[in-house]
């Protein structure tokens, strides 16, 4: 009988199509294969093979492609994440498949030279100069080989077309060296070798058997760090790949040295800046298990390891795991399937857990290793609220008199003081004092930021921009429009102005020049070659600045009125993380925390240090709520360009919804994004019971509800982490 292939196409698909596999060709589930799509050819990934009458009429698969076949714990992964995010499953491939872009397919490899041993038929001056150098039989790059000749690129082309020179693909270096375990390294303290014990040796079953999810928490500082250090090696020693994934700013050289450090190589790395060729050449190395460890953002849980040990998820509380356009997935939740499918553990590290991990962790379905206090007995930072009721700033300025105060002191003792605020650009509204008028985005329901650096008016939703107007567009008048609240470029004003020979730099997500640069000026920064650090959420986490005595933070309210049901613990947690950069190198840090509401359970926390008090009430205050991990939540997004037609939709979608018990629908409500991009956002909420399939209940609803026409779109976001 003839075999069969389901095909699964890397497009918004839901289901596999069947090819017939012609005489001849062997195909096994994974294979990478170019199919017949409509009129076109296309790359599918095969699903299944199965011996069965086709009917005679199926397309057969044109052929298999070079490229790493997809594993089964990765089929699985794709088809779990398809059924748990209700994203189609082609487009769940997509993330696994990224084949090597147009880009990518044109670089060449690179091509070498070296003295063929022949004479040239027709000896030159130059020719001659170019041969000298070519003589001792190295191979070198066409354009060294002329440079160093000290003649044209033309003579190096006459003399391979004449033969004297010969063309040879030059080996390229590999993607990474394999990593020591037992490179020589500082010796762990006894709570952190205890920690490391637990990680690599736990308490029967071992996880290295049977998977397993731990979370490795301790306060920053502590060694964290280290003690998953212990368990990367363990498992290189196995023979296994490890995976280490971190937010994608968090990928900075100072912790691509640290490794290198630990395991005498830095470790191939995965980010969204790695392009074309490399990126290729790293997935092909993951495939054949030549690269033992990648760090990498996101989206490196998608390669295709051969031999998967171990993944980390450092910083595991970060939003920024949690994918916001295309499938809405949360790589971290993502990290604890694809170990489940690859058998292999799953740390996950962070100083402030998220309420999720912490609850899995104290109900016993991840194991618990914690880290008591900061390596080497260094005190955490002493934490100070300074009441904005109490302690004004001057007119128009942000800074308390104890805050200027606390930095004059900190940079007398020639230390590093980090001012946090998290708002970019100079300021977040921009109002005409003559008529009122404030500046809005034409696209989304925003107001522009100015950023003085770029002279603009800036959406940070949609990225619009338009010059900052001499007078008033409205009213014509000058000299009337006043800047609103500050963002970190005013607060670098305001420090410049009271410490005019500091030097002071101002880091956000905006930095000019890109994700490298800004690499490059967290390294400046923990060099200590910097006296104030004025930066938004982007300095807060897990940088390392030795220098850094002082923490001030400017708003400490900002996060707290969001109506998100996180915001207290996000607020917990960010404050935590910025505080914590203080005192981490030789001497102490301390921090102080500008507030209006020095009383509030969040601050009060915060001050006490009491991190254990606010994660029980905080999870009393979910279980009480039903909220995540006690109960759960989806949101639709339904958006569309007329304002009208996407709420209709909402309604519509609503009048559908026929909520089972346990289940309650939402909305729609407008989103507090009304307007992104031209299109009008309305947002419905499905709240649920903890034991309901949520996922069952939407595919069912979605179903027999209407569907969505025109321009109108419908997102779906399981477990949303943001409710704007
Ligand atoms: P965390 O990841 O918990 O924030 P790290 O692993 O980054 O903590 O450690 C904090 C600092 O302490 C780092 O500078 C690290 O080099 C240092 N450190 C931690 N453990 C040790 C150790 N056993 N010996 C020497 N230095 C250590
Ligand atoms: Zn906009």
């Amino acid at each position: 009988m003839p075999a069969v292939a389901d095909i699964l196409i890397p497009l918004a698909l839901d289901t596999a199509y069947s090819y017939a596999v012609p005489p001849g060709l062997t195909l096994a589930a994974g294979d990478v294969v170019q199919v017949p799509l409509g009129p076109r050819e296309t790359i599918g990934v095969v699903w299944g093979v199965e011996e069965r009458a086709s009917g005679g009429n199926l397309r057969p698969v044109t052929g298999r492609i070079e490229a790493p076949p997809l594993s089964d714990p990765l089929r699985k992964l794709v088809d779990w994440l398809a059924r748990y995010t209700l994203a189609p499953k082609g487009s769940a491939l997509a993330m696994a498949l990224r084949l090597p872009d147009e880009a990518a397919q044109r670089e060449t490899s690179r091509i070498g030279v070296r003295a063929s041993g022949r004479p040239a038929s027709r000896p030159t001056t130059a020719r001659g100069k170019v041969l000298a150098v070519a003589a001792d039989g190295a191979v070198r790059g066409k354009s060294a080989l002329a440079k160093e000749a000290g003649v044209s690129l033309s003579v190096v082309d006459g003399l391979i077309d004449d033969g004297a020179l010969e063309a040879v693909a030059l080996v390229p270096e590999p993607v990474a060296l394999p990593p020591d375990p037992d490179h020589p390294r500082v010796p762990l303290s006894e709570a952190q070798a205890e920690a490391a014990r637990n990680l690599i040796a736990p308490p029967s079953p071992s996880p290295a058997e049977t998977g397993g999810t731990i979370l490795l928490e301790g306060v920053t500082g502590s060694g964290k760090t280290e003690v998953y250090f212990e368990a990367v090696a363990e498992c290189v020693r196995e023979g296994r790949q490890a995976l280490v994934l971190m937010p994608e700013i968090a990928l900075t050289a100072q912790f691509l040295d640290r490794f290198a450090g630990r395991f005498g190589v830095r470790p191939a790395t995965w980010h969204s800046g790695i392009g074309g060729k490399r990126r290729e050449r790293i997935r092909a190395g993951v495939a054949s298990g030549d690269v033992s460890v990648v760090v990498g953002a996101r989206s490196a849980l998608f390669l295709p390891f051969a031999k998967l040990g171990l993944i980390v998820v450092d910083e595991e509380h970060e939003s920024a795991y949690k994918q916001e356009d295309g499938v809405h997935y949360h790589a971290r939740d993502m990290a604890v399937v694809r170990g489940r499918f690859e058998r292999c553990p799953v740390v996950l590290a962070s100083a402030t857990p998220s309420i999720e991990s912490l609850v899995n962790a104290q109900s016993g379905r991840y194991r618990h290793v914690s880290l008591p206090g900061r390596f080497g007995g260094r005190p955490l930072p002493d934490i100070t609220a300074i009441d904005m009721r109490l302690d004004k700033p001057e007119i128009g300025r942000f800074l308390s008199p104890p805050m200027v105060n606390a930095v004059k002191a900190t940079l007398a003792q020639g230390e590093q003081a980090l001012l946090f605020l998290n708002r970019r650009g100079y300021a977040p509204l921009t109002l005409c004092r003559a008529c009122g008028h404030r500046y809005q985005c034409r696209n989304c329901s925003t107001w522009l930021v100015e950023h003085r650096f770029r002279r603009a008016l800036v959406c940070h939703q949609c990225g619009y921009a338009q010059p900052k107007p001499e007078a008033c567009t409205e009213c014509g008048a000058f000299d009337h429009l006043t800047p609103c609240g500050p963002g970190v470029e005013r607060i670098a004003e305001e420090a410049t102005a009271l410490f005019p020979d500091k030097r002071i730099v101002v880091l956000s997500s905006d930095f000019p020049g890109g994700a490298e640069r800004l690499r490059q000026e967290l390294e400046t920064v923990a060099a200590g070659e910097c006296d104030i650090v004025i930066g938004t959420q982007l300095v807060a986490k897990g940088h390392n600045f030795p220098h850094l005595t002082l923490v001030g933070v400017l708003d400490a309210d900002i996060g707290l009125t969001t109506g998100d049901p996180r915001a207290a613990e996000r607020t917990f947690q960010l404050l935590q993380q910025v505080t914590g950069r203080a005192g981490r190198g030789e001497r102490p840090g301390r921090a102080l925390v500008q507030t209006y509401q020095p009383n509030h359970p969040v601050i009060a926390a915060l001050l006490s240090g009491d991190a254990e008090r606010f994660y029980e009430e905080e999870i009393g205050a979910r279980e009480a709520a039903g909220l995540p991990p006690f109960g759960r939540l989806a949101a639709l997004i339904v958006s569309g360009e007329e304002r009208e037609k996407a709420e209709a939709h909402g309604q519509a979608l609503a009048r559908a919804a026929d909520p089972p018990p346990g289940v309650m629908v939402l909305g729609p409500a407008e989103a507090p994004l009304a307007l992104v991009r031209g299109r009008w956002r309305f947002r419905l909420l499905v709240k649920t019971e903890r034991g309901i399939d949520v996922q069952s209940y939407l595919r069912d609803w979605l179903a027999r509800g209407p569907k969505p026409r025109g321009n109108l779109k419908v997102a779906i976001d399981v477990d949303p982490q943001s409710f704007l």
